[in-house]
């Protein structure tokens, strides 16, 4: 009899049956609270009513539609639609599947538009598991462990994680600085550096906000060298950050933006965004792949986009996300286990550390057993899966907010007792 793969273990024993909402129900009927959301995806819930509609409507007029042969109109809409809601002067748009691929696209737009061989990237980041985004990613060894030789022409600089260093964010953000600095003088010159790869909030590496002062030193460098500001948003577009885009709490300006997860409410679908005459510097048929830019994938992504506007998604995850995380800080504050307890909107990190200050995986991996069994369902994050994370939907109500930090605390108080 055939079986999974163990490459796709799961965290939990829990078998899912269908979802509505911010619920997960199980093939035995048990409802649990999803504060997972499939990893950042399904913003607008479970199943939203409109997002359903509009893929069926979409299923049975055309499922898919090649845009090396045909272009089909939700691909079109879509375009547009983004228009609105992408930062000034990211006006053109490329589609894949998946936010590995985004990133690899807009690897080689930089490459391409450049000419130069170089990226940099920052520690905790991470951008995906195909072989060049795994090279790009720092946030765990496994990503990258056992498939040497890597890409080459990959650097990392420090990211200002001050808890991580024990200082305050000043003095990590001068510092990673510096060593970006010295990184130039030393390994990648800025006249080989294509472009910089960024999350505005460190998400598999720990839920690390950047800041702006960061952000903007980045952008002063980017803006001196040529070098290309990529700001990976795969985690943080759509409203999941309390504000539509994650660099919008930096007043940062990027080159390019990754997008994927939110944007289509559980479909598979990613792209990049970048200026018209950047876009114009990318070669030929160097990019794309058969599925790119599904027309249902599409048609599920206006809906959500329209669900987004007319729930006010985006407040709400600004105010649940406050909430949020007080609530946990709260949980925090009485437990010596955790860490620090940080976060951006409706991305919300509880950091495990033993009493000498090092990583406490244990604990944080039965925090998340723990909590599944009482019908909360979490994900770790951070290198060393110490970090548990707390990333509903955007449709979350206070009350359901209040339901997962009641289960939290409970959840703490009997893991660490
Ligand atoms: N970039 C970021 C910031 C991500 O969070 C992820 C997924 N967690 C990816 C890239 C990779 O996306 P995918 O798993 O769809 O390839």
């Amino acid at each position: 009899m055939a079986q999974l793969s163990p490459l796709l273990k799961q965290a939990t024993p829990v078998v899912v049956d269908r979802g509505e909402g911010v619920y997960l129900y199980d093939v035995d009927g048990r409802r649990h609270l999803d504060f997972t959301a499939g990893i950042g995806v399904t913003s607008t819930g479970h199943c939203h009513p409109k997002v359903v509609a509009a893929a069926q409507e979409q299923v049975g007029k055309l499922i898919h539609g090649q845009y090396t042969t045909v272009m089909h109109q939700p691909l079109l809409k879509l375009t547009e639609r983004l228009g609105d809601v992408l930062p000034a002067g990211l006006d053109s748009l490329f589609f894949a599947n998946s936010g590995s691929e985004a990133v690899e696209a807009a690897l080689r737009l930089s490459r391409q538009a450049t000419g130069r061989p170089n990226v940099i990237v920052f520690q905790g980041g991470f951008h995906g598991r195909t072989v060049a985004a795994a090279t790009m990613t720092t946030s765990g060894t496994r990503f990258s462990a056992g498939i040497s030789p890597l890409m080459g022409g990959v650097h990392v600089a420090p990211f200002p994680y001050a808890y991580h260093y024990g200082w305050d964010e000043q003095t990590a953000t001068e510092f990673c600085l510096r060593e970006l600095d010295y990184l130039f003088a030393t390994v990648s010159a800025p006249n080989e550096t294509a472009a910089f790869f960024v999350e505005p909030v460190l998400g598999e590496g720990g839920y690390v906000p950047a800041n702006t002062a960061f952000m903007q030193g980045l952008r002063a460098r980017a803006d001196e060298h040529g070098i290309l500001l990529v700001l990976d948003e795969i985690q943080t577009g759509f409203g999941r950050t309390g504000k539509f885009w994650g660099h919008d709490h930096f007043g940062v300006r990027p080159d390019v933006v990754t997008i994927a997860k939110g944007l289509a409410s559980g479909f598979p679908l990613s792209g990049i965004a970048t200026s018209k005459e950047l876009m114009a510097k990318a070669f030929p048929g160097s990019q794309g792949g058969t599925y790119g830019g599904n027309a249902v994938s599409c048609a599920a992504a206006l809906a959500t986009l329209d669900v987004i506007e007319e729930e006010g998604l985006v407040a709400n995850a600004a105010a649940r996300g406050r909430q949020l995380l007080e609530g946990a800080r709260l949980v925090g504050d009485k437990t010596p286990g955790i860490g620090e307890v940080r976060g951006l909107g409706l991305l919300v990190g509880s950091e495990f550390t033993t009493a000498d200050g090092k990583p406490d995986t244990a604990t944080a991996q039965a925090a998340q057993q723990e909590a599944a069994r009482r019908g909360l369902l979490l994900l770790t994050c951070g290198a060393y899966s110490n970090v548990v994370r707390m990333i509903p939907p955007l449709v979350v109500s206070a009350e359901q907010i209040d339901e997962a930090l009641g289960i939290w605390g409970e959840t703490v108080a009997a893991v660490t007792k």
